[in-house]
């Protein structure tokens, strides 16, 4: 596994987010061999939230001198709002009073040097992915997980993948009482129940997935 290291590596451990160190390096890893796979083809981040895993893998796509988009509507997850278990009352806008994560997303960018890089597209993911016609080199997906969230993520993305490219799905548990079963099921398994992706690596719930077919 290859570690990100440098300055960028404090700017992503100080950012507020959901992405352990070590499956931050397994993210970059994923990128550069994708990058190294597919030369020329962007890739795609969907749930961005303040740019903590966007570090990692932004840092990648700069190496292999290709664009990440970075794909969030910035309103939250569910799981997100007010009055709900991971809602972070400092990621809510004074004057709007709703949860915003854009500006807090851009200082992180700013600050890790990757502006030019990662390209931030503000929306609905489904929406974006279906006006979307570009071939890409990796899509990793940590967005909603609500099941049909997470369905729709799958399906809509996936399609897009290159031959060779990578599926790296975030918070895949296996076991029940570790966590949300959506991942899991509704991307993971989905994934290899189609015949289209086998297994490349599994860092904590990081799951990497390349497309042979
Ligand atoms: N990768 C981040 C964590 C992402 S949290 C990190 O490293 O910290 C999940 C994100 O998915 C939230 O920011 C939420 O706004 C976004 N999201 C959830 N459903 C979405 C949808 N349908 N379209 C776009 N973004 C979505
Ligand atoms: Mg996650």
């Amino acid at each position: 596994m290859t570690r990100l290291s440098g300055e960028r590596r404090d700017v992503a451990i100080a950012a507020t987010g959901f992405m352990p160190e070590e499956e931050g390096d397994a993210l970059y890893t994923a990128a550069l061999a994708a990058g190294a796979s597919c030369p020329g083809l962007p890739m795609v981040e969907i749930g961005s939230y303040c740019g903590r895993s966007t570090v990692w893998f932004g840092a990648a796509a700069e190496t292999c001198n290709v664009i990440l988009f970075a794909v969030d509507h910035h309103g939250g997850s569910e799981e997100n709002q007010i009055g709900w278990e991971w809602h972070d009352p400092t990621l809510v806008d004074a004057v709007t009073g709703r949860f915003n994560t854009l500006p807090h997303f851009e200082n992180t960018m700013s600050r890790a040097g990757l502006t030019e890089t990662v390209r931030t597209v503000v929306g609905d993911s489904p929406t974006i992915a279906s006006t979307w016609t570009q071939q890409i080199a990796m899509c990793f997906i940590d967005g909603g997980h609500a099941r049909d969230v997470a369905a729709q993520d799958y399906a809509s993305w996936s399609v897009h993948i290159a031959r060779g490219g990578l599926l790296v799905i975030h918070d895949v548990f296996t076991d029940p009482n570790l966590g949300g079963q959506a991942p899991f099921e509704e991307i993971y398994l989905a994934a290899k129940n189609s015949g289209k992706f086998e297994d490349v690596s599994a860092t904590g719930s990081l799951r990497v997935l390349k497309r042979v077919k």
